[in-house]
């Protein structure tokens, strides 16, 4: 089956492309000011792919260049920096995809793959489950371990974990070299009161400040500014990392204090999970929202089947979720539990794999622009290789 997501351009062609409107940008150099993009463009001369791909995960596509560009179609330059960068970072991400053979992956999510891909796992949980835990109501209320026993459960998810970390930690790590690191900039002591790079992306990131550069909000359309990009992805941000700490602090519970599951809905794991909940479905929601609100002009939209086949799944990992704490101690549990633990697996085999990547590439962006902006003089241009 072809899907439409295949008709986008090549990895050659996308870098071209790059290429030639960066010497574009690089000689008008009318949009310095929009973005991070711009000055870390100014201190190239030349662009090689890394550049290239460092500059594409700098963008955060709020489409401002393409307004203001007096070079954008129909003007026969053709110059449309938002839709290159996004095509660019696609492809970037294929490019230090880990293992490379599962690189294919990025271009063939949809809806109807995450749902396909949730069932699969889900029929794969109940089969572990009849083979190794109980598939009928256990005897206490809401025993998920009488169900799926907690070294099966641990076992599983533990292994896709720790896959995911890995494929995640190299992919990063192959990029951070792509673009060059650090390593050739000059080393700059840091100034009393002067930020470290690290901190200032991490800062940068944590915040999404540039989604509100010079206290304005982002465009979504031609002279439309909105908030809601920047709060939608915090709720989702926030939302997956307190989902995170709530199944981290059960963890603790297990292992170390002994205290096993279910827990009581005022104690940490349970207000943390639902609050994390709460916002996976708000964010996921609110994005889906504004993504059908923007300009398909701006960024690039033979990507959006697979930046919604993510949030689908944020959703429904929270959706189930919550619906399994609301009837964790009715009949239907185990198989509320098995269909959670299908899609929350569903989620994490395609992290690195999907739309999740682009908030690691874009912080290691930050750091190194922040290193770059750190280490640079304004005016003083200097090839990073
Ligand atoms: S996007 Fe257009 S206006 Fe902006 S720097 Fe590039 S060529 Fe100039
Ligand atoms: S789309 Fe926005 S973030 Fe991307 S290069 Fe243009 S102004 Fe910068």
């Amino acid at each position: 089956m072809t899907l439409p997501y295949l008709a986008v351009a090549s990895s050659p062609t996308v870098l071209r492309e790059a290429e030639r409107i960066m010497l574009v940008c690089n000689a008008c150099r009318y949009c310095e000011g929009y973005c991070a993009v711009f000055p870390a463009m100014e201190r190239r001369l030349t662009f090689a792919p890394g550049d290239l791909r460092y500059l594409a995960n700098l963008c955060h596509d709020c489409g401002e260049c393409l307004y203001a560009c007096q070079y954008a179609p129909p003007h026969e330059f053709q110059v449309n920096v938002p839709r290159t960068l996004a095509q660019l970072r696609l492809e970037s991400y294929e490019h230090y995809a880990w293992p490379p053979a599962l690189a294919g992956a990025f271009r063939r999510h949809t809806v109807a793959t995450s749902l396909a891909l949730a069932a699969a796992m889900t029929g794969v949980l109940v089969l572990v489950t009849r083979a190794f835990g109980s598939p009928a109501a256990p005897a206490r209320p809401a025993d998920f371990y009488g169900v799926l026993p907690h070294g099966v459960m641990t076992t599983v998810f533990g292994s896709v974990f720790v896959f995911v970390l890995v494929a995640l930690a190299i992919g990063v790590r192959r990029f951070r070299r792509g673009v060059g690191g650090t390593a050739g900039l000059p080393r700059v002591a840091p100034a009393r009161g002067q930020t470290r790079p690290t901190y200032q992306a991490l800062r940068d990131a944590l915040t999404l400040r540039n989604l509100h550069a010079h206290g304005t909000d982002c465009t979504h359309r031609e002279e439309a500014r909105s908030p809601w990009r920047r709060r939608f992805h915090h709720c989702t941000f926030y939302g997956f990392l307190l989902c995170f700490a709530s199944t981290s602090v059960a963890a603790v519970y297990h292992l170390f204090l002994g205290w096993e599951a279910p827990y009581g809905y005022a104690s940490v794991p349970v207000v943390l999970g639902t609050t994390g909940g709460l916002g996976l479905i708000v964010g996921p929601a609110g994005l889906y929202w504004v993504g059908r609100r923007r300009d398909p002009a701006a960024g690039d939209p033979a990507q959006r089947p697979a930046d919604r086949a993510f949030l689908l799944l944020l959703l429904v990992t929270s959706l189930t979720g919550l619906g399994l704490l609301a009837w964790r101690e009715s009949p239907a549990m185990p198989a509320l539990l098995l269909v959670h633990l299908g899609v929350v697996l569903a989620l994490f085999v395609t992290l690195p794999y999907g739309k999740f990547v682009h908030g690691l590439y874009r912080t290691a962006a930050l750091v190194q622009h922040a290193a770059e902006s750190w280490a640079f003089k304004p005016g003083f241009v200097r090839p990073i290789r």
